[in-house]
This record gives structure tokens, sequence and C-alpha cells, in this order.
């Protein structure tokens, strides 16, 4: 079974993809976590030809084989990484490992277009949404930071997502768009095992 999660910054789809992984036992992979990995090479002048990133247990992230998983939640790369993602060959390189992994067990994948580009075929998607204030005090509560500043960031970084060419951040036809405004990251939960629950029982039909 494969699970896109899609939807803007800071919306909650790593606590929930990492959470719903964790209790069905699949395998998580933070798509967005490989585009800041990608920025981390290109700071480390590695070229993208070169560039070797991989997923390892947990959403652990390495790049050259080094676990660079603690180095990426860095504002710095929020930005880098967003203007990165516009490249043809970032994408195409990260896509296709993304859909590597997918062929080969069960997934919880998220990012921005697991369920337009990466895996339009995924058995249940959903789009994670709130409004840019709530993300923004969210961002705020975990790394700090104006309010002002941390918002003008979060939108900046949804307008190039949902206006570049290759890939922009949309719903796919047919995800469930859920909306997190005023939710606990439990509640959410709860409401997408639901679905994915519903979903598996009439695959199995
Ligand atoms: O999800 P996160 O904020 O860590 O993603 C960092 C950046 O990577 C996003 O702003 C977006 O530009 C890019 N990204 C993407 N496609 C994905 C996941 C992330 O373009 N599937």
């Amino acid at each position: 079974m494969r699970i896109a999660i899609d939807g803007p910054a800071a919306a909650g789809k790593t606590t929930l993809a990492r959470s719903l992984a964790h209790e069905l036992g699949y395998l998580f992979v933070p798509t967005g976590a490989m585009y800041r990995a990608a920025a981390l090479a290109h700071q480390r002048g590695i070229p993208v030809e070169r560039m070797e990133i991989a997923v390892g247990e947990g959403g652990r992230i390495l790049l050259q084989g080094e676990d660079v998983t603690p180095l990426l939640p860095q504002p710095e790369l929020d930005e880098l990484s967003s203007q990165l993602a516009v490249d043809g060959r970032v994408r195409r390189r990260l896509v296709e490992i993304q859909r590597r992994i997918a062929a080969e067990g069960d997934v919880v994948m998220e990012g921005r277009d697991i369920g337009t580009v990466v895996l339009p075929d995924a058995e249940v998607k959903v789009y994670l949404w709130a409004t840019a204030e709530e993300r923004a005090r969210r961002r705020r509560e975990e790394h700090g930071g104006e309010f002002t500043e941390v918002l003008a960031a979060i939108l900046r970084r949804d307008e190039r997502d949902s206006t570049r060419a290759d890939s922009p951040l949309r719903p796919a036809p047919d995800a469930v768009v859920v909306d997190t405004t005023g939710r606990t990251p439990q509640e959410v939960v709860a409401l997408v095992r639901d679905i994915v629950l519903a979903r598996r029982g009439q695959l199995a039909r």
C-alpha cells in the first residue's frame, strides 16, 4: 500500500506521516528532507549528477553515505531547498529514488507532488492543509523567530512551490483534503488512520 501525503510548508505532513508509518509498520519517506539534503549537497559543492541521497529506517536521510538528518531542519535550508526544487535535474533524480523505494514495499511518503507526480496510482492520497497563520504559529513554536518573518517565509515558499512549472504543489483530483486548522496532531492522525483502514477494507473485498 502506498500512502501519499502532500500539502504546503508546515502543514504537519512530517508529524502525520511519521506516526502513521510507525502505527502501520510502513516505511516513512520524508521527501522534503530529501530536497533539503539536495540543498546541503549544493552548499557542499556536490554536483547533481554525483549526489547520492538515500532514505533509511525511520526516515533518516543519507547524503553520500553520511547520516545528515540532524542538519536538515535549518531555516536556511527551507529557502535553499525550495529554490533548488524548481530544477528539473534535481527533481528527476529524487523522483527516481522515491519511486524505487515505493516499488520495494509499503510506504507513507510525504511531500508536495507525491499524489500528482511521484505516485499517481497511490492507494491513499491526502492533501493536508491549514491556514498560513496557523502554520506560521506551529513553525514558530518549534524553531522560534519573529511571527511576521516566519509567516512571510512560509508565504514565499508556498508561492514558489505552487507556481513552479515542474510538479507544482496542488491537490491531486482524487486526494482527500484534510484541514488541520484547530485540530491536534493526534486528531489528524486518527482521522487519516480511519481513511487508510477504510481503503484497506475496500481493497481486500
Ligand atoms: O517539506 P519541506 O518543507 O521539508 O520541503 C522543503 C522544500 O522542498 C519545499 O519548500 C519544496 O520546495 C521542496 N519539495 C518539493 N517536492 C517535494 C517535497 C519538497 O518540491 N515532494
